[in-house]
């Protein structure tokens, strides 16, 4: 079994419950989850004209390995009708990687840790609430200290 941190975002329509709905797919495809942060509301990053994102960090226990795991998540974002048009603009629903395990990996199609963890407050904020001790394998720093360091000044409201 492989201990994956995911974020969950989305932008578009009910917020919140495309989370569950996203959750709930999730626990159907992937494994078990073992823990849910809170829900963070962050003013959109990147394209800044468009409506504020939900996010959710959240501790799989997964008996997938990292590119099959990566498959189901593009599926399930496929079906909840994320359409992919501009780079950062707004979708209902997004599934991050952000770290499994120790595990390395640099591809085409996937990257662990997520390369952008360590500069996204939204993603580190919730997080650091879930699982604060775990190292990333790269920056040898652990989640918490990743957060204390991270230039992102965007804000970040636990709902
Ligand atoms: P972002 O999440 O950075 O806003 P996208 O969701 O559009 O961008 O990213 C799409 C692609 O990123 C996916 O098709 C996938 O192949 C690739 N990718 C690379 N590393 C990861 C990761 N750790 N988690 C999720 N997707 C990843
Ligand atoms: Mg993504």
């Amino acid at each position: 079994m492989n201990t994956a941190y995911l974020l969950i975002g989305g932008n578009l329509g009910d917020r919140a419950a495309y989370l569950q709905q996203a959750l709930r797919q999730i626990e159907a495809l992937c494994g078990s989850i073992s823990c849910a942060s809170s829900i963070y509301e962050t003013a959109a990053w990147g394209n800044t004209n468009q409506p504020s994102f939900y996010n959710q960090a959240v501790k799989l226990i997964t008996p997938l390995a990292p590119e099959a795991l990566l498959e189901q998540l593009l599926a399930i974002e496929l079906e909840m009708g994320r359409v992919r048009e501009e780079k950062y603009g707004p979708r209902t629903i997004d599934l991050d990687i952000l770290m499994i395990d120790d595990k390395v990996e640099d591809t085409q199609k996937l990257t662990i840790p997520h390369p952008q963890l360590h500069n996204r407050r939204f993603a580190l904020l919730p997080l650091a609430e879930i699982a604060p001790s775990p190292h990333h394998p790269i920056l040898d720093k652990t989640v918490s200290e990743l957060l204390v360091n991270c230039p992102d000044t965007l804000d970040v409201q636990k709902k």
